[in-house]
């Protein structure tokens, strides 16, 4: 039997985990993290995510967790409505094949799918890699050693294996933070099965409100120095940036005080590599290729991702290299092109001046009229394939 190690239960590491077990290897997953965790923030599965999910045979686990379409009311600062985009809007612009979901709900529904086919290892992680033409040998902080055919490298941006074995110059740095949050409870002004958003210059505040332990806040913003703000952590750092709004902002940044750590906050980074695979180690997800936020793609990119390296190394038998270059080779243009997709995007939730913000009302506005989602459908298809 074949075996593989995986550094990381994340979304690219149990859907690979999740692959390789059905397709009878011996699999361990070691993750840093003691435990599970849950919720996190909402992530959209559009398109090639949504096709993944379904292969890997996710979708009736996660149509229980769905969290639905909901209006979006942009607002001013104050938090006074500017216009709304209604669900329908979104719904006629995603079409039927998409779904959002907690992270938290994705990872679960991924974990209780894999655990029968892996060993998974909390609170472990990697001390050492050695390879040759054979084996890849393994030393973990639990004092064990495994020899494995495959080291698949699936622990995030801040890999700690690609630094290992890959080096440490492949991370991009751009200016803007992100810190997104789950609420256990709706905040004040914001109305139920909606959205308020604030785009202002440099910035986003978007808080969501679908009920208790549905809801959730996201701010991304662009920063001068993001190490400084990183080192503030997220109350002090959001206060800062958004303390001036209106709406349902203060609140959630009031309710991030009684636990700073649910947040995720983090600069926005893209991995960008000549390579992802080098003998028997391959990286997997963001610890390849983070696409970031701003892409709208990348736990879509780790299921499929996964998937179809699976089916590389089935197809490939014996010939590991044969099967990691034709799978680098089916995945890099959709890795590129969201790439590219996500350095504009950055223009959307923190567009450079007052006049960028009036451009991008004026689209979205565009969109709520009759006929424009179905236009902007066909170019969300155009953009998906
Ligand atoms: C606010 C926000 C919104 C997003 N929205 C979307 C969206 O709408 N659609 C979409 O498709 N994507 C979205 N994404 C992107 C998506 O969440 C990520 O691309 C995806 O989670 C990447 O999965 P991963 O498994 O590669 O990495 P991660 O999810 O980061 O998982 C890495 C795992 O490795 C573990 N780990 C780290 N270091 C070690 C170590 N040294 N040893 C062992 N374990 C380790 C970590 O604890 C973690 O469990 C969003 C991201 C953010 C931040």
């Amino acid at each position: 039997m074949k075996r593989a190690v995986i550094v990381g239960a994340g979304i690219a590491g149990l859907a690979t985990a999740l692959r390789l077990g059905r397709d009878g290897w011996h699999v361990l997953v070691v993750e840093r993290a003691p435990g599970r965790r849950s919720s996190g923030y909402m992530v959209n599965l559009i398109g090639p995510g949504y096709d993944a999910a379904e292969r890997l045979g996710l979708l009736p686990a996660l149509s229980a967790s769905q969290l639905g379409l909901f209006t979006t009311v942009l607002v001013h600062a104050d938090g006074r409505a500017k216009f709304t985009v209604p669900a329908a809007i979104a719904e006629a612009a995603l079409g039927e094949r998409a779904m959002s979901v907690f992270r938290g709900d994705l990872e679960t529904s991924l974990y209780e799918a894999a655990r029968d086919l892996a060993d998974i290892r909390f609170g472990t992680t990697v001390v050492s890699v050695e390879q040759d033409t054979d084996r890849v040998r393994v030393e973990f902080s639990d004092g064990t050693t495994e020899h494995a055919d495959l080291l698949v490298g699936c622990d995030g941006v801040h890999s700690a294996t690609r630094t290992a074995v890959f080096g440490s110059d492949f991370v991009v740095d751009s200016p803007y933070l992100v810190a997104a949050f789950p609420l256990d409870h709706p905040v004040p002004g914001v109305p139920e099965s909606s959205a308020t958003t604030f785009i202002g210059p440099g910035r986003t505040a978007a808080i969501v409100n679908l009920g208790p332990q549905r809801s959730s806040a996201f701010f991304t913003y662009r920063c001068a120095d993001p190490g400084v703000d990183l080192r503030r952590g997220p109350v002090d750092a959001l206060g800062a940036a958004f303390g001036d709004l209106g709406g349902g902002v203060p609140e959630a940044i009031r309710h991030l005080e009684k636990d700073p750590d649910n947040a995720y906050f983090d600069a926005v980074s893209q991995v960008v590599m000549p390579r992802w695979s080098t003998g028997r180690v391959v990286l997997l997800g963001d610890a390849a290729w983070c696409v970031t936020l701003f892409a709208g793609h990348g736990a879509a990119l780790a299921l499929a991702g996964a998937d179809h390296l699976g089916a590389a190394l089935r197809r490939h038998g014996d010939d590991l290299p044969a099967a990691l270059a034709a799978w680098e080779t089916g995945l890099r243009p959709e890795v590129s092109k969201r790439q590219a997709l996500a350095r504009r995007g950055m223009l959307q939730y923190a567009p450079p001046s007052r006049f960028h913000v009036w451009i991008n009302d004026l689209t979205m506005r565009a969109i709520t009229l009759p006929g424009v989602s179905n236009l902007v459908r066909k170019g969300i298809e155009r953009a998906n394939r």
